[in-house]
């Protein structure tokens, strides 16, 4: 895997992600981010930060209307509001809760509602700086195009064994995943990709063949 990441940083450089002020701010920021771009979620992010809303205690007690409102241009905004509103109160009422050892943080945040594997392991990793490696659909994808099966605990196991236990190393990786993700697969551009050998072969040849019927 390691290649895989060396390979990444080649093509697209540091990503430094994930662009946050405070800990709760990435919390918020992977509830808003399901299901919709990032630019939607730095605009509701903004909106709540010139309210006053990104603390937990803050974002607790407000009207959950108002909330609707603020994260409405992320889409599903009535869930994503109760969500926020519901983790907020969590945090406010746990407030040492970062420090929790890395999986039993994993399984008390899988046990909130609403938040799933991938949400759970980005609040381990980018909130808490714990050590979790997270899969979305594009590490899914990458992985099944280099001939690797798995569901979400094999392939995450998959990654945190072939790779040294270094907390930047997996916020890099998993960055430059989505990233490339979106430049790439999202893009079809899977005559340049630079994970998948041969790929350039098999379009040539198909190319060919077609042109040759
Ligand atoms: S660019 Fe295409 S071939 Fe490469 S990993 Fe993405 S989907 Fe697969």
């Amino acid at each position: 895997m390691i290649r895989v990441y060396n390979k990444l940083l080649d093509t697209l450089g540091h990503k430094d992600w994930w662009p946050a002020r405070t800990p709760f701010e990435v919390v918020v920021g992977t509830i808003l981010t399901q299901q919709t771009k990032w630019e939607n979620v730095e605009k509701a992010i903004v909106t709540l930060r010139e309210n006053g809303l990104l603390t937990p205690g803050d974002l607790a007690v407000a009207d959950i209307s108002k909330i609707e409102g603020m994260v409405r241009c992320t889409g599903f905004f009535r869930q994503k509001a109760k969500r926020l509103k519901d983790i907020s109160q969590f945090f406010s009422d746990n407030p040492e809760i970062l420090e929790t050892p890395t999986d039993e943080l994993r399984e008390l945040m899988l046990s909130l509602k609403g938040i799933g594997h991938e949400t759970a392991d980005s609040i381990v990793l980018y909130a808490a700086d714990k050590p979790k490696f997270v899969i979305d659909a594009y590490t899914k994808r990458m992985c099944k195009c280099m001939g690797i099966d798995g569901d979400y605990i094999e392939l995450q196991s998959l990654f945190e064994k072939s790779l040294p236990l270094d907390v930047p190393l997996y916020k890099e990786f998993h960055a430059l995943i989505v990233e490339y993700g979106k430049q790439f697969c999202g893009k079809k551009r899977c005559d340049e990709c630079v994970l998948v050998e041969n790929i350039n072969g098999r379009l040539n040849r198909r190319k060919q063949s077609n042109e040759e019927t």
